[in-house]
């Protein structure tokens, strides 16, 4: 069977083609600035690479011509649309109305848009509108809702409650549901794989770190714990996120900044984290470079990140009792040695010992960067969030 995997963004939408058997990927592509002008799509498929620009006003003509991209004479890869078995959609957030991946029925797209984009207000209507297009575009095949939450579904009440009072998370469901779910679990299952042992048997803490980063702790297979929130704004700071901040702090920004509260969770998402601290970038790289070069602001940026991503490596450590393995992932975790190296220095009283040299390398594929003696294995795999994704969907099926 083939799986459609679809990332739908305001004005965006990225796509693979699988095939489940081999799981190699057929065709990818995306469509940048849908609704706006200059849209258009960069496909791949058959070793090649076609760009196509069209006006597309909406996902729905933007759907259509990834379906034509799919079946086109020079990259296409299949020959009817009838060989698309299933769609899997990525939905950022799905509170507690969804626990796992979920068949669209019309009953369940209600409950995505009535219940869940005020949960996410940039992701969820995007996707639900990639969704809505992709039914329209193709009614007769199944699409299933891959929720970045699901891992983190394991979670226990003691983890996911915040100190509020307890009425108010039952009536407005305000509590920790973490995000990047599909990274962690892809990868934690993978660090067992490599390292010959059955998931039940490790604990885990993967650092899924990129643009946006969390962090998770994965007891057994199963998440325990996990950096980022209510929204994809808690954790650690990122690029342009601030992570955690004492609530009264904002309060006191925004009275100073005269800045209401949607203002001020833009600022905090927007022009805060390793952006804000640097003044310079929210890339790693250009943080690298500023930092060579004697700009105090970009080394500080770095430091932060590293300690603050440390600290929930120890907690994380804490809360499960024990550590087997660290696993990077994501474009900083398995890019940036710097990163790698800044994060597990200073643990070594918990077992991590880093193979400076090795983790120096750039190496494709799963990477050991532990000294051979580490008792914590520090590994760097590749996501792969759309394989996951597809995968999902097919179990579903
Ligand atoms: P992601 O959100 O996973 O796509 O990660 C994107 C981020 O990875 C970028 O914003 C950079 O900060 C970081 N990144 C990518 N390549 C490198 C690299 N070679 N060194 C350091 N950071 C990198």
């Amino acid at each position: 069977m083939k799986i459609l995997v679809v990332n739908a963004g305001s004005s965006s939408l990225k796509y693979q083609l699988i095939d489940m058997e081999t799981e190699a990927v057929l065709a990818k592509g995306g469509v940048e600035r849908i609704g706006l002008p200059g849209s258009l799509l960069k496909a791949k498929g058959n070793g090649k690479e076609k760009v196509y620009e069209k006006d597309m006003p909406n996902h729905k003509v933007a759907i259509e011509l990834v379906l034509h991209a799919l079946q086109d004479n020079e990259i296409g890869v299949i020959k009817s649309m009838d060989e698309i078995g299933a769609v899997g959609h990525r939905v950022v957030a799905s509170g507690e109305y969804f626990k796992k991946t979920t068949l669209v029925t019309p009953e369940v797209l209600k409950t995505l848009e009535e219940k869940t984009f005020e949960l996410a207000p940039l992701h969820n209507p995007a996707a639900a509108t990639g969704l809505r297009a992709c039914i329209e575009v193709m009614p007769k095949t199944p699409m299933a809702l891959v929720f970045d939450t699901s891992f983190h579904a394991t979670m226990p009440e003691k983890a996911y409650m915040f100190g509020i009072k307890y009425e108010d998370y039952k009536e407005y469901g305000v509590r920790k549901y973490g995000a990047h779910g599909t990274s962690h679990k892809f990868v934690s299952k993978e660090a067992a794989k490599y390292l010959g042992k059955k998931p039940e048997e490790l604990k885990i803490v993967t650092c899924h770190l990129g643009n946006g980063s969390s962090i998770s702790a994965v007891d057994g297979g199963k998440c325990v714990d996990t950096s980022m929130g209510f929204t994809p704004l808690d954790g650690v700071l990122m690029g342009t996120r601030s992570g955690c901040i004492d609530a009264s702090a904002v309060e006191f920004l925004a009275r100073k900044k005269g800045l209401n509260h949607a203002d001020m969770v833009t600022y905090l998402n927007k022009q805060c984290g390793v952006a804000g601290i640097s003044g310079v970038s929210s890339d790693f790289r250009d943080l690298d470079n500023g930092a060579k070069e004697g700009n105090a602001r970009c080394a500080l940026a770095l430091d932060m990140f590293n300690y603050q991503t440390k600290k929930f490596v120890g907690a994380y450590a804490a809360a499960m009792g024990g550590l087997d393995c660290i696993v990077f992932t994501a474009g900083i975790g398995e890019n940036s040695p710097g990163v790698r190296e800044g994060v597990c220095e200073g643990l070594e009283f918990l077992g991590v010992q880093l193979d400076k040299a090795e983790n120096a390398k750039r190496v494709d594929g799963i990477h050991e960067v532990s000294a051979k003696g580490s008792k914590v294995k520090v590994l760097v795999i590749p996501t792969n969030e759309e394989l996951v994704i597809a995968r999902e969907t097919a179990e579903l099926l």
